[in-house]
C-alpha cells in the first residue's frame, strides 16, 4: 500500500503519520521527492483503515499496490531513481559505464587495465575477486588479495570499483573493500545474501538471472530494498534460450519494460549477454538507444591469457574503438557518457 502525501505537507506530518504505522507494526518506508512525499508501507495491510488514513492531515491518497513488488515500482516512486557512486550519477543523464577484467589476476594485469580505461574517461573499474565458476577446477578468483588489489588499483587512478558479492560470509569484507556490489546472475534468487545486501546501504548491481523472468528479477530487487537499502542498479545480461550462436540472448526488451515498471536504473552487459566480442558493439548501440543507463564491458590487457572468459573480453585498443563509436548514439537519446 502507498500513502500519497499533498504536494509541499511538511515533514512532521510525514513523521506523524509514520508514528501510527509504526504503532500497528507496520513498516513505513517514506520517499521523499522533490515535490512530495510517498510512504510505502509494508506489512499486513488487512487490518489497515484506508478511510482513516486518507482522513490524516497531509494525505492525499491511499492506494493499494496490485504488483507482486511495491517500492521498485513506478507506481510507487514515479521519477527514476539516481544513485550517486563516488559522484557518478547512474540513472542521470549521464550514462555509466564500468569496465574491467573478468577476473582480478594480478597487481600488474590490473594496472595495465585500469590505465587506458581511466585515461579514457571510464569512471567505475570492475574485476572479479571470488568467482562463481562452472567446475570447481576452474580459477576460483584471489579472494581477499584480489580486493586489495582492485582498490588499489583504482584509488590510483581515481576509479570507484564494482566486484561480485557471492557468499554472505565475505560480505563485510567487500563492503569495507569496494564502492559497489555486484550480485551475478547465479544468486539472482540468493535470498539470504539478499536480505544481507539490504541491511547495508551499498550500491548494488544486481544481474538478471539467467532463467529469471522480469517479474522474478524485479522481486530479487525488492527483497533488497524492503531491507532499507534503496541503491540498487538492475544489469540484464542476457538469459539462457535455445539458441546456441550466442553465449546468452540479450533480452534488450528487458530495458524499457523495466524502465515502464519501476523507477531503478538498469544497465546493460553486452559482454556476457553474447559471448562474442563481435556483437558487443552493435549491442552497446542498441542498448543504449533503448534507454539503458550505462554499460558494463570486459576488458583485459591480453585476453588470450585471461584466467576466465578469454573469448568475451576486450584488450584496451579494442574497447576505446568501441567507446568512441558509442557518442553519436548517446547524443541521439540526449545523453552523454
Ligand atoms: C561477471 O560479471 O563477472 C559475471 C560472472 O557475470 P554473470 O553473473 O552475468 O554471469
Ligand atoms: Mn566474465
Amino acid at each position: 500500500m502507498i500513502i500519497v502525501l499533498k504536494a509541499g505537507a511538511p515533514q512532521n506530518q510525514a513523521a506523524e503519520i509514520i508514528k501510527e504505522l509504526e504503532a500497528k507494526n507496520l513498516t513505513p518506508m517514506p520517499m521523499y521527492g522533490v515535490e512530495r512525499t510517498v510512504i510505502a508501507v509494508i506489512g499486513e495491510e488487512r487490518d489497515i483503515d484506508v478511510n482513516h488514513l486518507e482522513s490524516l492531515p497531509g494525505v492525499e491518497k491511499v492506494m493499494r499496490v496490485v504488483k507482486p513488488y511495491k517500492l521498485v515500482s513506478r507506481e510507487v516512486k514515479p521519477e527514476s531513481t539516481v544513485i550517486d557512486v563516488n559522484g557518478v550519477k547512474i540513472g542521470s543523464d549521464h550514462l555509466c559505464m564500468m569496465a574491467g577484467p573478468c577476473s582480478v589476476e594480478s597487481a600488474e594485469q590490473m594496472e595495465a587495465a585500469a590505465k587506458p580505461l581511466a585515461a579514457l574517461g571510464v569512471k567505475i573499474l570492475r574485476g572479479g575477486a571470488f568467482k562463481p565458476r562452472t567446475g570447481p577446477y576452474s580459477f576460483q578468483g584471489l579472494g581477499k588479495e584480489g580486493l586489495d588489489i582492485l582498490r588499489e588499483t583504482a584509488d590510483r587512478h581515481g576509479m570507484a570499483t564494482i566486484t561480485e558479492v557471492l557468499d554472505v560470509r565475505h560480505l563485510d569484507m567487500i563492503c569495507q573493500k569496494s564502492d559497489m556490489l555486484q550480485v551475478g546472475a547465479r544468486n539472482m534468487q540468493n535470498f539470504e545474501l539478499l536480505k544481507e545486501i539490504g541491511l547495508t546501504k551499498k550500491p548494488v548491481m544486481l544481474k538478471r538471472g539467467m532463467n529469471a523472468t522480469i517479474e522474478e528479477f524485479l522481486l530479487a530487487a525488492e527483497y533488497i530494498l524492503s531491507k532499507g537499502n534503496p541503491n540498487v542498479i538492475l544489469c540484464e545480461r542476457g538469459i539462457r534460450t535455445f539458441e546456441k550462436g550466442t553465449r546468452n540472448t540479450l533480452a534488450l526488451a528487458t530495458v524499457p519494460q523495466v524502465k515502464e515498471l519501476s523507477h531503478l536504473p538498469i544497465i546493460v552487459d553486452p559482454t556476457h549477454g553474447t559471448g562474442k566480442k563481435n556483437l558487443i558493439l552493435p549491442m552497446s548501440k542498441a542498448a543504449i538507444a533503448c534507454g539503458a543507463d550505462g554499460l558494463m564491458i570486459e576488458v583485459h590487457p591480453n585476453p588470450s591469457e585471461a584466467l576466465s572468459d578469454a573469448q568475451q573480453q576486450f584488450t584496451p585498443e579494442e574497447f576505446k574503438n568501441v567507446y568512441k563509436e558509442l557518442d553519436p548514439i548517446a547524443k541521439a537519446v540526449n545523453r552523454s557518457f
